[in-house]
């Protein structure tokens, strides 16, 4: 007979899911309520507010969308893109390109702004994109490319989008939580997230927020939504601010119970703090890491505290040194992507998961399978590099 699944007790390392608080997992087992009761329905009121905070911004529009991240992103693109519309999109990675993917399926016109990966995006390709093309609806692009561990300039980025009469439309999946996401003051006008990356919450649910001017967007819309379920203006029935909190969807009530925690987990101790938390310990693993001679694949400038991308040796059997780290030690961390396969290890320290314990552990861990695959490391040495930084 078929018997119930038991997870095995994994430290998750990689680029996402994260590792979940304890605190998040109990919300998540409290019973299930009615997505219209009165209660759920103030606990949503609360998320909104938590969202707003997070995501420092005053927007009417956020709320959480009821599926991952990449349905975060269609919702920005379906209702922001009409058939024939100009949009500048920033590849440096794997989730540009999916932004463009999106922009085309729904009719617009994709301007493509290519970097290298492993680099920021480039300010003057995207000037020199405005420049060449008028009449462009919007600038989109990845404030923290998690394919690459690259960090861009969204507060530029922003600027050059508005000095261009443009909207900014912006990933913030593996930003929230980890480094400075300041949708007011940088004038985002559509953003979303997710929330398994640094918000250490299981995956499921994205976190969307537009502004005033892209409301106003969709609202002039001549073509209706192509999207029935991630039409804003009937999510915003169930959702909105003095909504009649009409029947849209079934939302994911226990979903976000734990969405709700890991907000207040947040909130608890405050944004400023956590985002200090994740670059000490990105020091400590850097240490770590470097004292194992590994090179990391982004300048010091550009690179995110909460996911390390870092060069594998040559000769090194990338796979075989992710399934012992996985088998021997519990411990995952993520491979390559796309061009980076084979090439790269991509070392997560997001949310609840960037702590001391979990820098030692894996540099450690790493540490000894590299010395079991035959490379000349002294034993101890990482560990010792990185406890001098965050003893
Ligand atoms: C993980 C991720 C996504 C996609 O989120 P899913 O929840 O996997 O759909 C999009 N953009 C970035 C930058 C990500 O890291």
């Amino acid at each position: 007979m078929t018997q119930s699944f038991y997870p095995p007790e994994r430290t998750l390392m990689g680029p996402g899911p994260s590792d979940v608080s304890p605190r998040v997992l109990a919300a998540m087992a409290r019973p299930t309520i009615g997505h219209l009761d009165p209660e759920f329905v103030r606990m949503m009121d609360e998320i909104k507010e938590l969202l707003q905070y997070a995501l420092k911004t005053k927007n009417a529009l956020t709320l959480p969308v009821s599926a991952p991240g990449s349905a975060g992103m269609e919702a920005c693109f379906v209702n922001l893109v009409e058939p024939g519309d100009k949009v500048i999109v920033c590849q440096n990675g794997v989730f540009g390109g999916r932004m463009a993917e999106n922009v085309s399926r729904f009719g617009g016109e994709v301007i493509l702004v290519e970097d290298e990966w492993g680099t920021a995006v480039s300010l003057d390709k995207v000037e020199a994109a405005f420049a060449q093309h008028d009449n462009v609806k919007a600038l989109a692009f990845v404030h923290a490319e998690t394919s690459t561990g690259v960090r861009s300039d969204a507060a530029e980025l922003c600027a050059l989008a508005h000095k261009n009469d443009a909207l900014a439309i912006m990933d913030a999946v593996t930003s929230l939580g980890g480094i400075d996401v300041d949708l007011d003051g940088w004038g985002v006008d559509a953003v979303y997230s997710g929330t398994q990356k640094c918000l250490s919450c299981p995956p499921g649910i994205s976190p969307v927020s537009f502004s005033e001017r892209a409301v106003e967007t969709v609202q002039k819309r001549e073509s209706a939504v192509p999207s029935w379920f991630l039409d804003k203006k009937l999510v915003m029935g169930y959702w909105g601010e003095g909504a009649k909190r009409a029947y849209h969807h079934t939302a994911p009530v226990n979903s976000l119970y734990a969405l709700h925690e890991a907000l207040v987990i947040l909130k608890d101790e405050g944004l400023e703090n956590a985002w200090q938390r994740h670059q000490k310990n990105h020091e400590g693993l850097k240490a770590g890491l470097e004292a194992m001679g590994l090179e990391f694949l982004v300048d010091e400038a550009n690179r995110l505290p909460q996911l390390n991308t870092v060069r594998i040796p040559e000769g090194v059997d990338d796979a075989k040194v992710r399934s012992t780290l996985l088998k021997n030690y519990s411990l995952e961390i993520g491979a390559g992507l796309g061009a980076l396969a084979g090439k790269v290890w991509r070392i997560g320290l997001m949310g609840h998961a960037s702590n001391l314990r979990n820098v030692l552990l894996c540099v450690n861990a790493l540490e000894n399978v590299l010395i079991a695959e035959g490379v000349d490391l002294e034993r101890g040495a990482a560990a010792a590099a990185a406890t001098k930084v965050l003893a």
